[in-house]
């Protein structure tokens, strides 16, 4: 059986000639889905099919059906800030995150003012701090020796 060489479907013999005739002038086939449909109903195939949208972050244009995958790996896709969590664009990140790091709060355990960026750490360390002093005061002699050391590696 003969292929169409416009819809790529087997055609019988008999009606070969007559088929790629009709279909080369009515049918046409979608290069992206594969699909054929008559050549008047091209937008609305691409409508429905193929509508592009803008992404909104880096602004390419993709496949209707593909915008919920892309936002997924978008490269400028909007992040939160790693230290107050508000979220913006890659291209205000950075800086962003520079600034908002460097800014001081006071530590919720030892009322220090610490850097943002170092709190993570300063709260190991202080709660760690706090655990030493507890047990301290309570079996001081014990563990005078190993908070020494612990100390003198710093
Ligand atoms: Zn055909
Ligand atoms: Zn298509
Ligand atoms: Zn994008
Ligand atoms: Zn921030
Ligand atoms: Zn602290």
């Amino acid at each position: 059986m003969p292929t169409c060489p416009n819809c790529q479907k087997d055609i019988p013999d008999e009606v070969f000639v007559l088929h790629e005739a009709h279909c080369s002038r009515f049918i046409e086939v979608c290069k992206q889905c594969d699909q054929s449909f008559p050549k008047n109903k091209k937008k609305e195939h691409d409508d429905k099919h193929h509508k592009k949208v803008k992404c909104p972050y880096c602004a390419k244009l993709v496949d209707d059906i593909e915008l919920a995958l892309h936002k997924t790996i978008c490269e400028a896709k909007p992040k939160p800030c790693l230290y107050c969590g508000a979220i913006m664009e890659l291209s205000l990140l950075l800086d962003h995150e520079d600034h908002c790091g460097s800014r001081t709060e006071s530590c919720d355990i030892c009322g220090k003012n610490v850097v943002i960026k170092d709190m993570p750490e300063h709260i190991q360390n202080c709660i760690e701090e706090q655990e030493y002093n507890e047990n301290g005061s309570l079996k001081r002699k014990k563990n005078n020796h190993t908070i020494a050391k612990k100390r003198g590696k710093k």
